[in-house]
């Protein structure tokens, strides 16, 4: 593989920049780019995964900084690596890439390096997602389960799976070529084998609407009638003047969007259009609009307002609703939390945090034991295709063997496909193709 280069920090001016070079030839780009250790030449591979201080030269400028060489045992990418760390300037970065394309690196394409650690066995596809997320992460939670999965975590778990299933398969397979040998320590133990594997499959999934939550925050929309205080009540909870209020009733006609981060948690908060039949054309969008955001929420905070507390139910569907009855101010009620309902005012700020907990809460709730929690579509997806292959080979036992056979590999490649083991190239090129260059 040819030796790569990429600028790893942001593009902007910045204390530090970091070029990073990984490749056979890397320490030869190296030496072609920074002079340091007086007249040694071979300076940097002398002193492996030390910093020296030296000068980097470019075509048109020279600039003072830190190399370090990595060995390609000790190196993120398994293969010889140098970074270098200028002075984080835009115009000193692009003059060090050029300088290092020049000496004969090749412009590493996006995640790249973390392709080539992937390729190099350091690490599993859903390891490498791990980074991703880490990268991409918005909330202490999201930055908690990254982590997990970059470590190897749901790695592990699926590995040990597949490593059993392969097992069954195996012997499923002897049983088809030498029956009389094979069949009674083979099959006797094979349906508790297969309904083990499906309920490992089945309790991983069960941990993705939290994983969501963890990854993407919880999302909350704010619902009731126009004037109840929704966009004053999405103002307080985001701590900013993000919505628009005003006192006629029907301002909020489309849906607002807005996050915060409480107790580690993401909140989006989505303020609605007031939910009231109206002959308005643009304002019935917007009522559509917010049904279809409320239906798809973790949460619905149904805003009444508590001085007029007309009867309403609007149909919400299967969420979690919390009734908020806002304006609090205005009455003597001071309970902060009465009759299951959150008692606040938007105004004064009365049970504004109170609520915010309470939401960030929803995520906490759904928490497992082991803390172990499915954050991507992509693996949601394949524990979804080995669920129903597993059930399938379930049912196949009164069958033939083969069928049996035919069921299992399609979940043990269903599940392979999480850590890389049966990933097509495909997959593969998908899943680095959203990473930044650089990484
Ligand atoms: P929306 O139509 O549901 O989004 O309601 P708005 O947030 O636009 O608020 C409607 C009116 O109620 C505005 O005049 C707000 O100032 C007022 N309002 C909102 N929340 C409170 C509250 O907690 N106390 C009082 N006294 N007035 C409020």
């Amino acid at each position: 593989m040819s030796t790569i280069a990429a600028i790893s920090t942001p593009v902007g001016a910045g204390g530090i920049g970091i070029l990073r070079v990984s490749g056979e030839d890397a320490l030869a780009v190296a030496d072609a780019i920074f002079i340091c250790g007086g007249k040694s030449p071979r300076a940097l591979a002398e002193t492996p995964l030390a910093m020296r201080f030296g000068t980097f030269r470019a075509a048109d400028f020279r600039d003072r900084g830190y190399a370090v060489y990595f060995p390609a045992a000790k190196a993120y990418t398994g293969e010889d690596t140098v970074e270098f760390y200028l002075h984080g300037g835009v115009r000193i970065m692009r003059g060090a890439l050029d300088a290092a394309l020049q000496a004969g690196a090749k412009m590493a394409e996006r995640g790249e390096f973390t392709r080539r650690a992937y390729l190099a066995g350091r690490m599993s596809l859903a390891d490498a997602e791990g980074v991703a997320d880490m990268i991409n992460a918005e909330s202490a939670a999201a930055l908690r389960a990254a982590y997990r999965l970059m470590d190897g975590s749901l790695s592990r778990k699926i590995n040990s799976l597949c490593d059993e299933l392969g097992d069954v398969i195996t012997g499923l397979e002897a049983v088809l070529d030498y029956p009389e040998e094979t069949e009674d320590e083979v099959l006797p133990p094979l349906r508790g084998q297969i309904e083990n594997a499906l309920a490992r499959v089945n309790a991983l999934l069960a941990t993705a609407r939290t994983g969501n939550m963890a990854k993407h925050g919880v999302t909350a929309v704010l619902a009731g009638r126009p004037n109840a205080g929704k966009s004053s009540l999405m103002n307080a909870l985001l701590g900013a003047d993000r919505a628009i209020v005003t006192d006629v009733a029907g301002t909020t006609r489309d849906t607002l969007e807005g996050s915060v981060e409480c107790d580690g948690v993401r909140i989006n908060l989505i303020d609605t259009a007031g939910i009231r039949e109206s002959d308005d054309a643009v304002e019935s969008e917007g009522v559509r609009r917010a049904l279809a955001a409320a239906k798809s929420a973790d949460v619905v905070i149904h805003v009444v307002d508590t001085t007029d507390m007309r009867a309403e139910a609007p149909d919400f569907g299967n969420v979690r609703v919390f009734t908020v009855r806002n304006k609090c101010d205005l009455t003597s009620y001071m309970c902060p939390r009465m009759y299951g309902c959150f008692a606040v005012s938007a105004k004064d700020g009365t049970g504004v945090d109170g609520l915010r907990h309470a939401i960030a809460a929803l995520y906490t709730e759904g928490k497992t034991a082991d803390g172990e929690v499915i954050t991507s579509e992509r693996h949601k997806d394949a524990l979804y295709r080995a669920k129903r292959a597993l059930e399938s080979a379930v049912k196949s036992l009164d069958g033939t063997v083969d069928c049996t056979l035919v069921d299992l590999r399609e979940a043990y490649d269903a599940l392979g496909e999480i850590t890389g083991r049966t990933a097509t190239e495909d997959v593969v090129n998908n899943i680095f193709a959203k990473f930044c260059v650089g990484k």
